[in-house]
């Protein structure tokens, strides 16, 4: 999905990419949703600045995740979520059919540590990193069980690329709108934005009029299920957060990181 875009001032949204898709019941997304099955497609948002490059947002699935999930404990992960990733689909391979090859990105900016948002990690070892330090120390101290009983595979992990910048909650002192954020380059073009409840250390991406919320909502934005509620980090913090967003400005263009479409 191609966007128009506006050089002159700082960030823009350049492409939409769709990296693969899950099955899963609606309704543990967002109660208007029902019980069908749906399909979760996740994307990766490359944003574009004239000075400071492209940065891409999230990863998508990627053949590393198909790989950590074959079997083993990882195993579980596949079996609650179901997971196609048809061939050249992977964000790599779409960035290279669009001429982008990986050293053109200036940097990759994860939202969060979920398999959805990192499932092509391994292949952006040598991408300078933007996330969140304290939140992966904390998930890479967990057992495998406990780290995936947070939505966390370790093994999609490589090394920190070099040139990479650690975030940590205490770096939210700014306010983007009235939530907590973080002016990345300190010239107003970024700003990471505190988005809590649903996964740890969960951070979104504000650019101009464009606001990427990762998973603070989905769908339609009406709460999930109450079944839908157990698979957030916090609760509390999670309708907190859907609260702030829902009382953003209509000119503010929020992404959620999942489109939901019936599944034939
Ligand atoms: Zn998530």
């Amino acid at each position: 999905m191609k966007e128009s875009t506006d050089m002159s001032t700082g960030f823009n949204l350049r492409t939409i990419y769709r990296v693969g898709y899950c099955l899963q019941r609606g309704i543990f997304a967002d109660r208007s949703l029902g019980w069908e099955k749906v399909r979760f497609y996740a994307l990766a948002f490359l944003i574009e600045h004239p000075v400071r490059g492209r940065i891409l947002i999230d990863t998508g699935y990627g053949s590393a995740l198909l790989d950590a999930t074959k079997r083993g404990i990882y195993s579980l992960y596949r079996r609650l979520l179901p997971v196609t990733l048809c061939p050249h689909d992977s964000v790599v391979e779409q960035l290279a059919l669009d001429t982008i090859d990986l050293h053109d990105l200036s940097y990759l900016i994860i939202t969060h540590f979920h398999p959805d948002h990192i499932g092509a990690l391994p292949e952006f070892s040598r991408v300078p990193w933007i996330y969140r330090a304290d939140a992966l120390e904390q998930l890479l101290r967990y057992s495998p069980l406990r780290g995936l009983s947070h939505g966390f595979i370790r093994t999609l992990i490589p090394s920190v690329p070099s040139g990479s910048l650690p975030i940590t909650k205490e770096q939210f002192t700014g306010s983007w709108n009235g939530l907590a954020s973080y002016d990345l380059f300190h010239d107003a073009s970024l700003h990471l934005v505190d988005l809590p409840g649903h996964a740890l250390g969960q951070m979104g991406v504000a650019t101009n009029n464009d606001l990427f919320i990762a998973d603070a909502r989905w769908g339609r934005g009406e709460l999930p299920s109450p079944m839908g509620f157990l698979i957030q980090h916090d609760i509390r913090a999670y309708c907190a957060t859907s609260r702030a967003l829902r009382a953003l400005p209509p000119s503010i263009k929020q992404h959620q990181t999942h489109i939901i479409e019936a599944h034939a």
